[in-house]
């Protein structure tokens, strides 16, 4: 038996757990560098510009790129360490496949490859195409995440192709296009710096987007207020003019009533509305009844607040409103968007300068990895795989006959449920960590065990990939070119700084040959990244998000252009609206109304406590590539449980005292933070983490019933205090969260 890949054991012996990778062999910091590459942060949507120091063939280090215009150098903590990843010990090396109750041993690419088709074929011959599955990752290149569409629907011949955004970006997607007909932020982020009141509702901002903070911070320079929604004070909400601490569930609530408000106090663009808009009447119906009163019950925000807040929003000349996974990741997320879009909407400041709506992307390509057919029930250009129009379009784009293109498929979620019936038997996914990611992930993990056959495309052996039958070691960012699109809706190019390290490969060439070997060969023959974005290009033409007019040249000559760019001599679209003309049919920006429901579980007296999860400025999502970076490790090294004070008091709780949270899904053990800066009927646990570390043991896996969104930000529980203390041993290991 081989030894596993990793060598996490080994560098802990050698060097404690939390050492500071990477391993002695790569650059030493004295030499000049080989070259350096301007490229992009891999982590979150913002993908600031970065120059990447290569030596012998390794990423040895950075250095700020300080003309890219949105970061100008600036880098949060993940950023000034991304460049370890790359000659990082535990990267897979080459092709794995596992041995019953031994672990992995390595295997050859031809072995990989032909197992892998055979036991593809062998699946969909005996339960159909649809039983096998497909899973992928927004933070891939648009390039990438094209390719992975056609794959599925035209190799692998299945509509269940689904990808992590569904955890992350589809509820700000679902409610841009019912509103616009068009799912991107309306301006870029220099809009910002001199809109006179910011509403930033549901997003840690100096956390999970720290570069973007310095607009918000040249904003305020300028005069303008802020007003942060959020359950917990978060660090950007303690400078904020107003912080409207509002009950996890209850966002709509607060948002029906400050329209209710704006509206009995005239705070209205009444031009706008009438020429711009429908439906206003029937949203301003849905909230008539929306009192002060009941708004601060249903909030749990003090309704003195909520007049505040609403006289603010209402009267300034400028404004910005923007929204992330806080108010998203419900199963009324698309009704929350609307809420927010609506009190937009009421005010017509859209569409001019410095005033303006946003959905911050969370994940790397979050804005591009939604546009470009990886979702299940989408074709490129954010079309509608279910339009026989669109299906056409596609059709001839890719050369096939339309009626051999599949249907729409499950969602994400949904497809470990379709495990679980025993209707998918075999997967493949790439750059998805679903046993982190997913929420109530034991259940995940007993669907993983179910399959027939699953393949984990990766560059680390992620919590997920553990369970695979075979591991084929994929590229990171930095050793694939390619394009991302960022959270403003810019096209930035990714270059390829360094090639994939030992028998690894590019994911664009596994995809490839494995689409040749399923007899798909000829529809797949793209000699460069360029070549697969010339096809992305066209297939996008025409469709609501149209690349069609983008080049690499101009992407390179520019630093970035956004979207929609129909045609070469466009410009692109920094600010979208200004001619008043919305996407949808009948060219109006649409009102929604929305009526306030509760949340999918409540508390009660078995489970009196809110529990709500999120992120810290250290970790990216499962952590697959940051939990293994020592310096993140040493700033957060496991999950505390955030408590306040009284809540503590009641239970008996101290800090760091080890706490079992328990769930109707599941229970785990937490070391208490007691902070004044959240709620004192909520705790928050961030998700970065697998195994018995995983608050997502807790989540529940109910979805919102447009975007298919599972219900991250709230749950019932309850708080056991287990008369422990939360130890250093637990710390130290924390970060190895699959052991
Ligand atoms: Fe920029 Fe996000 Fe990377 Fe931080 S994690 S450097 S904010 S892209």
């Amino acid at each position: 038996m081989a030894k596993l890949p990793t060598s996490v054991d080994k560098i802990i012996k050698e060097h404690g757990p939390h050492a500071a990778y990477p391993p002695k062999s790569g650059f030493e910091g004295s030499h000049e560098p080989d070259k350096l590459v301007k490229t992009h942060c891999c982590y979150c949507g913002m993908q600031c510009g970065i120059k990447l120091k290569v030596k012998n063939e390794k990423i040895a280090g950075f250095e700020p790129w300080m003309e890219f215009p949105f970061n100008e150098g600036r880098l949060c903590p993940k950023g000034v360490q991304r460049y370890m990843q790359n000659n990082h010990p535990d990267r897979i090396m080459g092709p794995i496949q596992r041995v019953e109750g031994k672990g992995f041993d390595p295997i050859s690419w031809e072995k990989a490859m032909s197992k892998t088709v055979s036991e593809i074929q062998r699946i969909q011959k005996q339960y159909g195409n649809d039983a096998f599955a497909m899973l992928s990752g927004v933070s891939l290149t648009n390039e990438k995440s094209y390719m992975i569409g056609k794959f599925a629907r035209v190799a692998l011949k299945t509509a269940n192709l689904d990808y992590n955004g569904r955890l992350c970006m589809v509820s700000a997607g679902g409610g841009n296009k019912k509103a616009f007909g068009l799912d991107r932020s309306s301006n870029s982020w220099a809009d910002l710096k001199h809109a006179k009141v910011i509403l930033v509702a549901g997003a840690n901002i100096s956390e999970t987007f720290p570069t973007l903070t310095h607009y918000i911070w040249q904003a305020r320079d300028n005069g303008a207020k802020l007003i942060v929604v959020d359950p917990r004070e978060i660090p950007f909400a303690r400078t904020a003019d107003l912080h409207l601490p509002v009950r996890p569930g209850g966002d709509s609530a607060l948002f029906g009533a400050m329209l209710k408000i704006m509206v009995d106090n005239d705070w209205l663009d009444h031009d706008f509305i009438e020429n711009h808009t429908s439906g206003f009447e029937e949203t301003i119906e849905a909230v008539k009844d929306y009192d002060l009163e009941w708004a601060e019950k249903e909030s749990g925000v003090p309704k003195d607040l909520i007049y505040k807040a609403a006289k603010l929003w209402g009267e300034a000349n400028t404004s910005f409103l923007m929204h992330a996974r806080g108010i998203e990741h419900h199963t009324k997320g698309v009704e929350n968007v609307l809420s927010c879009i609506n009190l937009v909407l009421a005010t017509g400041r859209i569409g001019k300068p410095y005033c303006g709506y946003g959905t911050i992307t969370g994940q790397g390509n979050g804005q591009g990895g939604r546009e470009h057919g990886h979702k299940c029930d989408q074709l490129p250009g954010n079309r509608d795989i279910t339009n026989p129009e669109h299906r056409k379009y596609i059709s001839e784009v890719w050369g096939i006959d339309e009626k051999d293109m599949p249907g729409k498929g499950l969602t994400a979620y949904e497809q470990i449920e379709a495990i679980h019936r025993g209707e998918i038997k075999g997967m493949i996914s790439i750059c998805f960590n679903p046993l982190v990611s997913l929420p109530n992930n034991n259940y995940v993990r007993e669907a993983l065990e179910k399959l027939e056959f699953y393949i984990n495309i990766d560059t680390f052996l992620s919590e997920t990939a553990r369970h695979a039958d075979i591991v084929m070691a994929g590229s990171l960012h930095e050793e694939e070119e390619g394009t991302v699109t960022t959270a403003e809706g810019r096209v930035v190019k990714i270059n390829e700084a360094v090639p994939p390290p030992g028998n690894c490969r590019r994911d664009g060439e596994i995809l490839m040959e494995l689409a040749d070997r399923l007899g798909a060969g000829n529809k797949f023959s793209y000699p460069t990244s360029e070549d697969i974005f010339n096809e992305l290009r066209v297939a996008s033409k025409g469709g609501t998000a149209d690349y069609y007019g983008i080049t690499y040249k101009k992407v390179v000559d520019n630093m970035g252009v956004f979207w929609p760019c129909p045609s070469e001599d466009h410009p692109g679209t920094p600010r979208l609206w200004e001619d008043r003309k919305f996407a949808t049919p009948d060219g109006k920006a649409h009102f929604n109304p929305v009526k306030y429901r509760p949340a999918s579980e409540v508390t009660d007296k078995e489970f009196p406590v809110v529990l709500t999860t999120g992120r810290v400025v250290s970790q990216y999502l499962s952590g697959t590539s940051t939990r293994r970076i020592g310096k993140l490790i040493d700033q957060y090294p496991e999950p505390l449980m955030e408590i306040h004070p009284k809540m503590a008091t009641l239970y008996g709780i101290e800090d760091r005292d080890l706490v079992k949270v328990k769930t109707r899904r599941g229970e785990a053990e937490f070391p208490a933070h007691v902070v004044e800066t959240i709620r004192e009927d909520t705790v928050f646990i961030p998700y970065h983490w697998g195994g018995k570390f995983s608050a997502n043991q807790l989540t529940i896996g109910n979805l919102d019933p447009v975007s298919k969104i599972p219900e991250f930000k709230v749950c019932a529980c309850k708080l056991i205090p287990t008369g422990k203390k939360g130890s250093e041993t637990r710390t130290e290991t924390a970060y190895q969260s699959w052991l």
